[in-house]
């Protein structure tokens, strides 16, 4: 693994275990040693961007609302009372190693709409180059569970991609990835290096969180392949130690995720990480290889299209084995979708009522998945 320090720009995600104890709320003391480890890269010239969670475990603890179920409200209220105190934490924290920060409050729109992606890329920017760290969290006080990240994993994943770091490094209470989940199975193996994250890989994730925390090692692994696919390397590991950035260069034990060798770019990024495609569009075989060949898709190689999606939506195109191949900005809605679905081009018009565009999904909107990239 190359030293951090040698990376252009890292996107560093912490999670609530780590910076927040149930009984005695925010561990102050290793806030400092991480943010003593990011004055050192800041340092050395590398650009570091916080995701911190912690907003709700906090507020929890602030609020005395002790360990049982949250209700919405009530989390959104312990967000509320968290992150006001976690921001505050995190300003002091770098503030004593020299470091200006500024607090940055996401929603799912600011990452998966267009203009409020360049909106917010635009403004985390200006904070790094006015030498101020960024410290980001989802907005959990106005988020609801149909529309939020529910996970800073992911959304760490997109920040990085949106800011093109070159790694994303996940700090939290595993050490990185095994062959099953450890705390489950004794024999779960160490998995130190993934090329690419294949099949096999995802499905060694399993589904386990901790109790503190939202996400388990899936929506690490989902955070992997958003991040990889883009040119972002991950690391996982476990960041229980003081100084876990520096551990991580002396050796800690850590799982690192190449970055794709043929990673998409700006527009195509913001494709390639849309989280929830609003539908699907199977495609038969042909479509599959004119795909592959960087064409567009057409409504002729379309057999299936499912979901409610309007033009402009991310859809999942999958191949006749159920496989997604590409992703990609749909031309029509899904009720023009379904009419035209396996027709000829010259036959559209008919059908709509109107000249459309040829192409049900345009090459230009159009990213392939990784797995067939790499084949
Ligand atoms: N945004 C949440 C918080 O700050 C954390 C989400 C997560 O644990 O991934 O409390």
């Amino acid at each position: 693994m190359k030293a951090l320090s040698s990376h252009r720009r890292i996107t560093v995600k912490i999670g609530s275990a780590l910076l927040v104890d149930r009984a005695s709320g925010l561990k102050r003391e290793w806030l400092a040693s991480l943010a003593e480890d990011i004055g050192r890269l800041t340092a050395e010239g590398c650009e570091v961007l916080v995701v911190s969670s912690g907003a709700i475990a906090l507020g929890r603890n602030i609020l005395g609302l002790g360990r049982r179920a949250l209700r919405l409200e009530e989390s959104q209220a312990a967000a509320a009372a968290g992150q006001i105190a976690l921001a505050g934490a995190w300003a002091e924290e770098l503030g004593r190693v020299g470091l200006k920060s500024g607090q940055v409050l996401v929603t799912l729109g600011d990452t998966e709409e267009r203009r409020r992606y360049l909106n917010a890329r635009a403004t985390i920017s200006t904070l790094l180059k006015l030498n101020a760290v960024p410290v980001i969290n989802e907005n959990d006080t106005v988020a609801t569970s149909e529309i939020r990240y529910g996970d800073n994993d992911r959304l760490a994943a997109r920040v990085a991609t949106m800011m093109g770091a070159d790694l994303l490094v996940l700090l939290s209470d595993i050490d990185g990835l095994y062959t099953a989940p450890p705390q489950l199975d004794p024999d779960a193996i160490f998995i130190p290096h993934v090329e690419a994250i294949t099949p096999q890989i995802e499905a060694m994730a399993g589904a386990a969180a901790s109790e503190l925390s939202r996400g388990g090692m899936r929506t690490k692994i989902d955070a992997g392949k958003i991040a990889t696919a883009a040119g972002t390397a991950m690391i996982i590991t476990s960041g229980a130690r003081q100084n876990p950035l520096a551990a991580i260069d002396a050796g800690e034990r850590a799982t690192y995720f190449e970055a794709s060798a043929h990673p998409v770019r700006g527009y195509k990024t913001w494709i390639a990480g849309q989280l929830e495609p609003a539908g699907r569009i199977s495609v038969d075989a042909g479509a599959v290889r004119a795909l592959q060949a960087g064409k567009s898709l057409l409504p002729a190689g379309v057999t299936l299209v499912s979901g409610q999606f309007a033009r402009g939506d991310t859809v999942a195109i999958l191949g006749p084995d159920g496989a997604e191949v590409a992703r990609g900005l749909v031309a029509y809605d899904a009720t023009d979708a379904v009419k035209i679905a396996g027709l000829k081009t010259a036959e559209i018009e008919t059908v709509l009522g109107y000249e459309a565009r040829a192409a049900m999904v345009h090459r230009d909107d159009l990213v392939m998945s990784r797995a067939v990239v790499a084949g």
